[in-house]
């Protein structure tokens, strides 16, 4: 899959969730009840599991950092992989994204070769290769407000919060996906204006 079919797909799937998430107690699109918290949960989860793994080729890679575990002698903070990569837990040759969650599950550290699995806290990460030729920030980006989007789907939480972070992915898509991106073509647009005062812009660069 191309880095614009990611994209495509991916605006396509999240249109259809965005239209559904709107407030308790109103009523949705089409005229059928507002959908339960929980729903567009397990909707937002699937998705982003999904893309996750349709993001690894284009670059994307996941990595887990263990906060603690059983062993006397834990090295915090670091960083296992399921791709049999060197990866330190400070490492200048890798982007690493700013959206951490934390989590408690069983899991191996990598902290010494005779571990077992233990219950322990570990922050699931994504990152990239400073060398990749894919562009993956944006990629990056986008999946960390799609998982953005999912913590505020806790039944606690107001839909807002959830409908924010959908668009916020919406809006980072639809920039990847305009020729030039969406700045350029605002001030295409502008430059037109003033050159063309009566005359409204029209902007063809896929005519
Ligand atoms: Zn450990």
């Amino acid at each position: 899959m191309s880095p614009i079919e990611f994209y495509l797909n991916l605006r396509e799937e999240l249109l259809l969730i965005v239209t559904d998430v709107v407030n308790s107690g109103s009523w949705g699109t089409y005229y059928k009840p507002s959908i339960s918290n929980s729903i567009n949960k397990n909707r937002l989860e699937r998705l982003l599991i999904k893309y996750k793994d349709l993001a690894e080729p284009l670059g994307i890679i996941k990595v887990t950092r263990h906060i603690s575990c059983s062993n006397d002698n834990h090295v915090e903070y670091i960083v296992s992989n399921e791709y049999g990569l060197d990866i330190e837990s400070v490492d200048n040759r890798f982007e690493w994204g700013f959206f951490q969650e934390m989590n408690k599950r069983m899991c191996k550290c990598p902290c010494s070769d005779k571990n077992i699995s233990t219950h322990h806290e570990v922050l699931d990460e994504l990152i990239y290769h400073k060398d990749q030729n894919i562009p993956c920030g944006p990629i990056l980006s986008i999946l960390e407000d799609v998982e953005r989007a999912v913590l505020n789907s806790k039944n606690n939480k107001a839909r807002s919060g959830v409908r924010e972070h959908i668009l916020m992915a919406l809006i980072n898509i639809n920039n990847q996906l305009m020729p030039g991106g969406m700045e350029a073509y605002v001030k295409h647009l502008k430059t037109i204006s003033q050159n063309s005062a009566s005359t409204p812009p029209v902007f063809t660069a896929w005519n």
